[in-house]
């Protein structure tokens, strides 16, 4: 059982804000509480990703009620937002790839150390992806989302019009808009041939840490 008094915000889960007081769960490695349903999406991530807890049923050791205590729901969104993942386009993610973000990786491990004692990583990492399924699926991303079948951004979900134009993130081929792909993400991409800066999404230049001038 976990008792403890908590704000009132912690009273709804952190992946779809539905009311979870009455059946908490939590994704105990990233201290937030979730909904049964979150719970159980949370579960499909696998224990690497998310550690999922019942507060109800489950007895939670010491440590990791320490780190329930220490983190919560506020402080996840906080975090996330700080790394240039904000609240909107965390919900506008689908729920793994939210958890596979170099912000949430990285909260993971903030969270880890400071339940070791260890010194408190600061440095967002690429995060590798899941091997594809046996049976691959069509590759979306190996080319642009075509400018027609993208009504809004991908990200933040704003309808494209006259003056929300369409971006598109060089490295991932999300369909984005101008705030989702500001300047200062832009990044070389050598990879890809462009050996010069170019558009990338929030999403794979999490925290732009050198304004760079000039892109279009
Ligand atoms: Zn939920
Ligand atoms: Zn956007
Ligand atoms: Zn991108």
């Amino acid at each position: 059982m976990y008792m403890t008094a908590s704000p009132a915000w912690d009273g709804c889960c952190f992946d779809c804000a539905a009311p979870c007081a009455e059946d908490p769960w939590a994704s105990v490695n990233h201290a937030v509480r979730l909904c049964i349903r979150c719970a159980g999406a949370h579960r499909a991530l696998g224990v690497h990703i998310s550690f999922v807890r019942s507060l109800q049923l489950d007895e939670l050791s010491a440590a990791e009620m320490a780190t329930m205590a220490r983190g919560g729901n506020d402080r996840c969104r906080e975090f996330l937002e700080a790394k240039g993942v904000p609240r909107r386009v965390w919900l506008a993610l689908a729920l793994p790839l939210r958890y596979q973000t170099p912000a949430a990786d990285l909260y993971r491990r903030v969270l880890a150390a400071e339940a070791a004692g260890e010194e408190v990583p600061t440095e967002m990492r690429a995060v590798a992806l899941p091997p594809p399924p046996v049976a691959p699926a069509p590759e979306r991303r190996a080319s642009w989302t075509p400018d027609r079948e993208a009504a809004s951004c991908e990200l933040c979900r704003q309808s494209f019009w006259l003056l929300q134009r369409r971006h598109h993130c060089r490295r991932c081929g999300r369909c984005v808009c101008g705030a989702c792909s500001p300047p200062e993400s832009a990044r070389p991409l050598p990879q890809r041939g462009h050996l010069q800066p170019v558009r990338h999404c929030i999403l794979c230049v999490p925290k732009p840490a050198r304004p760079i001038a000039g892109i279009g």
